[in-house]
């Protein structure tokens, strides 16, 4: 008998103390903090739908939006003859996504029910979609946003909302005029300036008397066009009154195509992998004006804040997914003997992470209440101005730091692809940078506060409305007046004094929402100055099991 068949094969694959899969969720059901904001904020008529989306969302499209990032979407520009094609091509998974996420109504619900709380609604889909991938949430959130956009121009939004708000999804690449549904996205961004658009070099020449509604040929390059299979873009392009608002379709009322519109290259991006965004150049394109002449960027923000408002839900649904996988984990993970999640370092950690998402999401659905409101509410319309600004710097600023953390909560598994928590790494960076980086968000609320100081009466009012509740938000709330009071380096200091107003928001909905725990753990750590500077720092006395097991998705 050979010495090799006297051994017996050596057990060396047994897996053990590795946690069974995260899958077969309903995203809304184990979502406490999202389940009491549907009905709080107005919507709790759409729970049943809630419960159908987060069964649905946690199921297959889990696995879609890895496939839609393994095999990202593909430039193809000229046919084999040289021809001009301009299309992009994606993997059928993303399709599956854009027709699911177009079915949740995500691209359209407010603008095409009576329903109330509407926008609340869709704020709940939304962080549930997220869940499953983050790259085809932008073409639906502009698609979204154009709407109120478009209004301003009353011919084209005739033309394109039915289709921009259409209930079906064409996965056809080619645009074409009779297709009944259509989807939108934005070209602003220029190489020479971004934030700044008032640089913008793209022209528009009249075709005949040009102002409102009337027709022109477009000229330049923007540096960064996201989704540019999309079949309408709102882009600036200056006109002899100043940077002006176009509607430019990719195929002609005529049915052919826009042939001076034309994608140069796809951006090789950081994360939001599955989604393709471009540069475009402009050769005479077709457009038509929307707005005022010389009003292109008071015309547009409408369109520029209700995405803002999607970087919040987004970033709140993303902060959801990496607390559910650390949080899971940590219960099936044993280490030196222990539950990771009964080890107070952990617990802390993963507490820590829960506040964290339950503040951005709380945060997102009262904001998301706000734009129900807002038609016909001042006081709505003020407090969302700020709060949109407000939210999006510090709720979209936190996001990176807290995938980091999740991501370590998982180990050597969390910095490996499968477990899904690279992906929610590289996206994380995104809601901070798109539709105004951090300054220009900082700045922003300052602007909002000058040009209109009711904002902030408004803002105040909401904090206030849990005055008396926790004495130490009352002292930072005091502490913030004075500080928004002090006009010295107003600018110098903006983004302290942004995020002042953003924990001060946080902590009043928290503790008026939240539970005990969480509300004094988000007080005791972010508001006195008694946490640290990393995850994991939240001080002694914190009830850190209580706040873990409420965010700890349940076994199936
Ligand atoms: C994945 C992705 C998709 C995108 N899709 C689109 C799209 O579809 N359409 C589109 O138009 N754009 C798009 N953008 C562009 C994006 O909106 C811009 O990159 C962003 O607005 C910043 O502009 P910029 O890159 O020119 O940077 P800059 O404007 O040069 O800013 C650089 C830095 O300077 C800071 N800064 C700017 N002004 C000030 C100031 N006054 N004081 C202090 N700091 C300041 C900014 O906060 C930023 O940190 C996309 C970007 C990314 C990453």
């Amino acid at each position: 008998m050979s010495p090799l068949a006297r051994s017996a094969p050596a057990a060396t694959h047994e897996v053990t103390n590795q946690p069974p899969p995260l899958e077969g969720r309903d995203l809304f059901a184990d979502n406490a903090p999202l389940r009491e904001a549907l009905g709080r904020e107005g919507a709790g008529h759409a729970a049943d739908r809630l419960h159908a989306a987060g069964r649905f969302w946690g199921g297959e499209p889990m696995a879609w939006g890895a496939q839609a990032n393994e095999h990202p979407p593909v430039l193809h520009t000229h046919d084999r003859f040289g021809r001009r094609r301009d299309e992009v091509e994606f993997h059928p998974a993303w399709h599956e996504l854009m027709a699911a996420g177009v079915r949740d109504g995500l691209h359209a619900l407010p603008w095409t029910t009576d329903e109330p709380g509407a926008h609340v609604v869709r704020a709940a889909l939304y962080q549930c979609a997220v869940q499953a991938e983050a790259g085809f949430g932008c073409p639906l959130t502009m698609t979204f946003a154009a709407v109120p956009a478009l209004r301003a121009e009353p011919d084209v939004a005739a033309e394109w909302i039915p289709r921009l708000t259409h209930a079906g999804y064409d996965p056809e690449l080619k645009a074409a005029a009779d297709k009944p549904s259509a989807l939108c996205g934005m070209a602003m961004t220029e190489k020479q300036g971004g934030s700044d658009v008032r640089a913008n070099t793209t022209t528009a020449t009249a075709l005949a008397d040009g102002g409102p509604g009337g027709e022109y040929e477009l000229t330049g390059h923007k540096w960064f066009c996201s989704a540019p299979m999309c079949d309408l873009f709102l882009v600036l392009a200056r006109t002899d009154e100043g940077v002006s608002c176009f509607a430019l379709p990719r195929v002609l009322p005529d049915g052919t195509r826009n042939a001076g519109f034309h994608i140069q290259r796809l951006k090789d991006k950081l994360g939001n992998r599955s989604n393709a965004s471009s540069e475009i150049e402009l050769h005479g394109a077709w457009a038509r004006m929307v707005g005022e002449p010389g009003r292109g960027v008071p015309t547009i923000i409408q369109m520029v804040n209700h995405t803002r408002l999607d970087c919040v839900i987004g970033a709140a649904g993303g902060m959801r997914a990496a607390v559910a996988q650390a949080t899971w984990h940590a219960a099936h993970r044993r280490a030196f003997g222990a539950r990771l999640a009964d080890q107070p370092a952990m617990a802390n950690v993963l507490a820590d992470l829960a506040i964290e998402a339950e503040a951005a999401g709380v945060t997102a659905m009262r904001l998301a209440r706000a734009y129900d409101e807002a038609a016909d509410d001042r006081e709505a319309e003020l407090f969302k101005r700020l709060a949109t600004a407000v939210a999006k710097y510090h709720v979209c600023k936190r996001v990176p730091g807290h995938a980091a953390e999740a991501l370590e909560c998982l180990g050597g598994n969390g910095y490996v692809e499968a477990s899904g928590m690279p992906r929610l790494y590289r996206e994380a960076p995104l809601g901070s940078i798109w539709e105004g980086s951090g300054n220009v968000m900082a700045l922003d609320v300052l602007r909002a506060m000058r040009a209109t100081p009711a904002v902030l009466d408004a803002f105040l009012a909401e904090v206030d409305e849990a005055g008396g509740a926790d004495a130490r938000l009352d002292a930072f709330t005091a502490r913030l007046r004075e500080r928004l009071a002090d006009p010295t380096d107003l600018e110098h200091r903006a983004r302290s004094v942004v995020e002042a107003l953003a924990l001060a928001l946080q902590a009043s909905l928290l503790v008026r929402h939240a539970p005990p725990a969480v509300a004094d753990a988000f007080c005791a750590a972010r508001l006195d100055g008694s946490g640290g500077l990393a995850y994991g720092t939240l001080p002694a006395g914190v009830a850190t099991a209580a706040i873990v097991a409420r965010h700890t998705p349940p076994a199936a």
